[in-house]
């Protein structure tokens, strides 16, 4: 049900359906794009759990089903208590985060998705006067301004970038309307 990576169409303004984002697009244009895609009934409803979104991260980053960062086995076991694949041929061990712009955080994957939700809504408008701030990201999820500041920066860099991380595994799929 929910779009893989590989899958995700772009809706532009003029109504075009794009794999990936054109060169040069503005980026309220391309956060147009990315909220068109946004869960109808908001991401908070589409991933209620903490483990919603450690199988959406794995489902985006594996299609195929996940394999090992080192070794690239499929022989993988799962860690719950550290939420950490384990190899079961050269014992590495990852998690959802492993190599990605998520890589150092400590905050819930949920975070970064909510962010992910309120900045695409904030950065579709031209308007800076609409562009969330750090205060306002502190205040959300109960976190410092200087945690805050560096999830809006971090989401913002992933968000410009055409293979991001971020807008892929919150864009689930065109509205119904
Ligand atoms: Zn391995």
């Amino acid at each position: 049900m929910q779009a893989m990576r590989g899958e995700l169409k772009l809706i532009l303004e003029d109504g075009a359906k794009v794999d990936r984002l054109p060169d040069g697009m503005p980026f309220h244009q391309t956060c147009t794009a990315y909220w068109n895609q946004l869960p109808f009934y908001g991401v908070s409803r589409f991933f209620p759990s903490e483990q919603s979104c450690i199988d959406r991260v794995r489902d985006v980053r594996w299609p195929a089903g996940p394999c090992c960062l080192r070794c690239g086995s499929a022989v993988l076991t799962w860690v719950a208590s550290r939420c950490l694949f384990q190899c079961a041929d050269c014992r590495h061990q990852f998690s959802v985060k492993t190599d990605t712009v998520l890589h150092r955080s400590r905050l819930p994957l949920r975070t970064w998705f909510l962010a992910t939700e309120i900045v695409i809504e904030s950065y579709r408008f031209i308007s800076s006067r609409d562009y969330v701030t750090a205060k306002h990201l502190g205040r959300t999820f109960g976190i410092s301004y200087e945690t805050a500041w560096r999830l809006r920066q971090t989401v913002l860099n992933d968000l410009k970038r055409r293979d991001s991380l971020l807008a892929a595994v919150v864009c689930t799929g065109p509205h119904p309307y």
